[in-house]
């Protein structure tokens, strides 16, 4: 029989990580380490973390994200079991109003600020830094309409990059406009794309019946080109909006933070209002969006609540980002070791190595030992293997006796040491 794989797109995180193609999957530690970071910059924002299913109903992905995106019109993980409809979360901000409307969060009072972390699901072509399963963190500031909730998403994410060593990013903003102003730019960009339309390729052909805007996010030379000339969404927002989009800007600028104004960026989701942006790398080729978000105040009634509840939040790749930290050298993170492991001479006394493990192990120490009856040689290689800060080395004289060997091994120095004070002398060299 065919040994299994894992599918095209996954990938394994494993204790020491390794390189898979073209992809280096970094050991379990630097996802810990980036973890760690998301949660610590997070609660800084005074953000508390949700978790929400991995099967949502298909109806709230469709209707949340909208059906001519590409996420819902093609990357789906959806099946039907008995009559209802099942997908894997491609992305975790309908699931999260989902949960926010449902729970009536609203009832508890002021804004709500939601983080997360886990992983989505898009089947996508897999390639470098685009997976079928792959992991996101992200912020949702939920029930405020305030500029600042809108900057405070952008300076989040880039404060989780600052807080792990990135230095090098482009932030790229751009407006919306409110709910009527997207209508008025779709026809203007249909009045100029459509005497166009020889030029255009087969997919943004399509995109005019569909959703034109979705042209604006075109990767093809000679489109690039025709842009130029065509019509700009911030010349169709209304005041409010306006008004909206320099206070975001005026915030960003009052802590530092420099943008691009990118009248383009419309990103791929319907449900965005207003604020749009996107957080580049510039230590990535080809896939270098970091992050994406924006406002979304539609969403809560595209997926059923009567009240309209103002949000803003960002979605941030992990994957990305750690290809990010390998970039710039910064994902060199000390791995889990144990403080001893204890080698058995000519693998005698094995009841005794078990529960002195075990009494070590009682006292806080983390502790490994041969299983495998293997050579004192093969033993030591182990150690050396997983890193151990120590090696205890007991041969039936030292048992009987009560002293063992403690060998240090960060310079190699050897000492006897009374098995009662085993515990007291690995543990004080821990501090
Ligand atoms: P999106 O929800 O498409 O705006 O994605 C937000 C962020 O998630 C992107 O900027 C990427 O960093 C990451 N991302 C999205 N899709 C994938 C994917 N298929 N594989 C890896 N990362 C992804």
């Amino acid at each position: 029989m065919n040994q299994f794989k894992s599918i095209p797109g996954t990938f394994d995180v494993l204790p020491r990580g390794y390189t898979s193609g073209s992809d280096v999957i970094a050991p379990v530690s630097v996802w810990r380490h980036v973890e760690e970071a998301v949660r610590r910059v997070m609660v800084r924002y005074g953000a508390e973390e949700i978790r929400t299913p991995i099967l949502e109903p298909t109806e709230l992905i469709a209707r949340g994200i909208g059906q001519s995106t590409d996420i819902v019109s093609k990357e789906m993980f959806a099946f039907e079991r008995g009559s209802t409809n099942y997908v894997l979360r491609p992305e975790v901000t309908a699931p999260v109003m989902r949960a926010f409307l449902q729970h009536n969060l609203a009832q508890q009072g002021g804004t709500q600020r939601l983080f997360y972390i886990g992983p989505c699901f898009r089947a996508e072509r897999p390639q470098k830094g685009r997976y079928r399963q792959f992991h996101q963190f992200g912020l949702e500031i939920i029930g405020s309409e305030d500029a600042r909730s809108d900057a405070e998403t952008i300076t989040c994410a880039l404060d989780v990059y600052l807080e792990l060593g990135l230095r090098e990013f482009t932030v790229r903003i751009n407006s919306l406009g409110d709910r009527d102003s997207r209508p008025k730019y779709k026809q203007a960009l249909l009045d100029y794309f459509l005497p166009l339309s020889d030029q255009l390729s087969e997919v943004s052909r399509n995109r005019l019946d569909t959703n034109p805007l979705r042209i604006l996010d075109t990767k093809n030379e000679r489109e690039r080109e025709l842009l130029k000339g065509a019509p700009i969404l911030l010349d169709f927002i209304d005041d409010e909006s306006r008004q909206h989009y320099d206070s975001v800007k005026e915030h960003l600028t009052e802590v530092g933070v420099s943008f691009v104004e990118d009248p383009f960026l419309v990103r791929g989701l319907d449900y965005y209002s207003r604020t749009t942006f996107e957080i580049e790398s510039a230590v990535l080729g080809a896939q270098s969006a970091l992050a994406g978000g924006g406002r979304y105040d539609m969403l809560s009634s595209e997926v059923g609540s009567k009240k309209i509840v103002p949000a803003v939040g960002f979605a941030a790749g992990i994957e990305r980002l750690i290809m990010a930290l390998n970039a710039a050298g910064k994902a060199d993170v000390d791995s889990d070791c144990p403080d001893a492991f204890i080698v058995s001479v000519d693998n005698v006394a094995p009841g005794w190595i078990f529960s002195t493990a075990k009494s070590l192990r009682d006292s806080g120490l983390s502790i490994c030992y041969d299983l495998q009856g293997r050579s004192m040689k093969a033993q030591m290689r182990e150690a050396n293997r997983q890193n151990a800060r120590y090696v205890v080395i007991a041969g039936e004289e030292d048992i009987t006796s009560g002293v063992v060997q403690l060998k240090d091994m960060s310079d190699g120095s050897q000492e006897e040491v009374s098995i009662e004070l085993l515990s007291k002398t690995i543990g004080a060299s821990q501090s």
